[in-house]
């Protein structure tokens, strides 16, 4: 392993605001963000919609650059992604802040993440800090082959997820953006030569389901942004989570399946992923078996070749994970032993569903 700090001495190694990548300045001292489709407008104080930049003076800050809310290391088929180094792993990080606010997201506390994001804000956040140079030391030392970033949209925290990315690449390690790609093309030019796979949420096609989650949305942004990631040559796969009541009907199914093959093309995958019940859809049921391979019937009859559908169990048995410090300073064989549910429950690795739940009161 090479020596990543040394390489790298140019790089913030302790928290710090960091400037936000793609800002244009107004008037006034207001400042607009062009991370993602909401371009916000800001005046000195004002936080974005994500929460995670602020404007001081005149000028955008990402307040989340590197600090690590959830930290895993897994198979890159997890993501999902499986048509892209089969059979390697990941470290995947995520931060605070969402550009969405989903009915049925299971990861509050960092998708919406006020608390974290007010403490860092106010200068008092005592949450985990990872400079690119120590986080890419830990992947090594893990053993991964790529990094991950997940759990909220990796666009509110671009300046992050880039300077991680260009590192990686040094360090022959590839990288996986997880997003719901409501992004600029700005974002997407930007990381397109760093960031090898793109695996993209379409969450419908009807505008009043992405309204519903993010009022500034609408499906044919999302589709322009999927189909630019590819032609700026990103890896793409991508993921439906049907809901029940909510996307489940047979022919918009298909219909999402139909422009994957004529935009993304008859080989690109499309991962049909089961819904658990979470926040603002608590009430619902989880997706039915038979609706999920209705949704893979439909998607072959429409000439899709890669359709995959995750029929788990959903897993939420684990109460607690190893604090983020572990993973960056801990021996590989102690991470990869974390999160394997007993096999008095159900033997597989939990998920930390539970946690938000409860921290609901629901
Ligand atoms: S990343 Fe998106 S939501 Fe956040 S400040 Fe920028 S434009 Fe607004
Ligand atoms: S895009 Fe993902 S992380 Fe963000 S609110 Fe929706 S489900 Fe949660």
């Amino acid at each position: 392993m090479g020596d990543v700090l040394t390489d790298t001495q140019h790089r913030a190694q302790r928290y710090s605001l960091v400037e936000t990548r793609l800002q244009q300045p107004l008037d006034k001292g207001r400042t607009r963000c062009h991370l993602c489709l909401w371009r916000c407008t800001l005046r000195h104080g004002q936080r974005g919609f994500c929460q995670a930049h602020v404007n001081r003076h005149g000028t955008l800050y990402n307040l989340s650059y590197g600090i690590i809310s959830a930290i895993d290391v897994g198979p890159i088929e997890a993501k999902p992604v499986r048509h892209y180094r089969a059979g390697t792993k990941v470290l995947s990080v995520g931060s605070y802040g969402c550009n969405f606010r989903c009915g049925g997201c299971h990861n509050l506390e960092i998708s919406w993440g006020t608390a974290a994001l007010d403490a860092l804000a106010r200068g008092e956040a005592t949450a985990a800090y990872a400079a690119p140079a120590e986080l890419i030391t830990s992947a090594l030392r893990l053993g991964v082959q790529g990094i991950a970033f997940t759990y909220s949209e990796p666009a509110v925290w671009l300046e992050y997820v880039m300077d991680v990315s260009q590192l990686a690449r040094e360090h022959g390690l590839y990288t996986v953006y997880v997003s719901n790609s409501f992004v600029t093309d700005e974002a997407l030019a930007t990381m397109a030569p760093y960031v090898d796979v793109l695996c993209s949420d379409i969450k419908s096609l009807d505008d009043a389901f992405y309204k519903d989650i993010c009022r500034a949305a609408s499906v044919q942004q999302i589709f322009a942004s999927i189909e630019r990631a590819q032609r700026l040559g990103i890896h793409v796969e991508t993921r439906t989570n049907v809901i029940p009541g909510k996307n489940d009907e047979l022919d918009m199914l298909r219909g999402i399946a139909a422009w994957i093959r004529d935009h993304l093309g008859v080989d690109s995958p499309w991962h049909i992923t089961k819904f658990f019940p979470a926040y603002r859809l608590s009430h619902l049921r989880p997706t039915p078996t038979e609706t999920l391979w209705r949704a893979h019937d439909a998607a072959k009859s429409v000439g899709l070749r890669n359709v995959y559908v995750y029929d788990d169990k959903g897993c939420d048995c684990a109460q607690e994970n190893l604090p983020v410090a572990a993973y960056l300073m801990q021996a590989p064989e102690e991470v990869h032993a974390v999160k394997k549910c007993p096999s008095s429950c159900c033997g597989e690795q939990g998920v930390l569903l539970k946690k938000y739940e409860q921290a609901l009161g629901q």
